[in-house]
């Protein structure tokens, strides 16, 4: 079963769910040409979609347009239903940074035709996940900030100030509809930035200050 690592000890945690949020970021809502959602806009990829900082993504041969986004992951301790907003810190175990890898082009069509988005965003490899930072020793939570390079140059840079809906409120709007449990990953939603990447990139992804993930990208075989 797919685990993450918590950063500076040996301890790993078996993950659940992924659940990712969409359209979280003002600016990015703009240029997906998208409208600011009312509630979180959720979707699913499978855990084992999840890899490790070192291991390769890879591009299935449907498509030919892959895009980074970088997003706060959030790590689960303790579950629970309908949490409310001003419990749902306990909840966290920690942060970290991933990489909600999409095929925009295939995205793109399942949009036009009302089809869903499993493909697009759940392929093998397509959550890239750092190691997690237990969140006692993260400052601040709303400070974190994420950046995205491609190459060595900068393309996505947000903070979790910016999101439309907190960490807290999705936690609490997330464990009405599926039942959070220890384990389970929150995708938080991408910044502006978004930009499609080609077999050799080298993607970094960084939790500013605490956490890295960097993957080579590839065309499956
Ligand atoms: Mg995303």
């Amino acid at each position: 079963m797919p685990t993450v690592r918590v950063a500076n000890s040996g301890e790993t945690l078996q993950v659940g769910k992924i659940i990712c949020v969409g359209s979280n970021y003002a600016e990015h809502v703009k240029e997906m040409k998208a409208e600011v959602p009312e509630k979180p806009l959720l979707f699913l990829k499978p855990p084992s979609a999840l890899i490790r900082s070192g291991e390769d993504i890879v591009i299935p041969r449907i498509s030919k347009e892959v895009h980074h986004e970088v997003e706060i992951v959030v790590l689960i301790g303790s579950g629970g239903k309908k949490i409310r907003e001003d419990a749902a810190h306990e909840c966290v175990f920690g942060y970290g940074v991933g990489l909600d890898m999409t095929l925009r082009d295939v995205q793109r069509a399942a949009k036009e035709r009302g089809w869903p988005w499993a493909v697009a965003k759940g392929f093998d490899t397509s959550a890239p996940v750092s190691d997690i930072i237990p969140k006692e020793r993260v400052a601040s939570a709303a400070g974190l900030e994420i950046r995205c390079s491609v190459n060595g140059a900068q393309r996505q840079q947000g903070l979790a100030s910016a999101m439309i809906f907190s960490v807290e409120k999705l936690v609490s709007y997330i464990s009405a509809l599926f039942t959070l449990e220890r384990g389970d990953l929150i995708f938080t939603g991408t910044p502006q930035g978004v930009a499609k990447v080609e077999p050799g990139d080298l993607i970094e992804a960084e939790l500013v200050g605490y956490a890295k993930t960097t993957h080579h990208v590839r065309n499956d075989e």
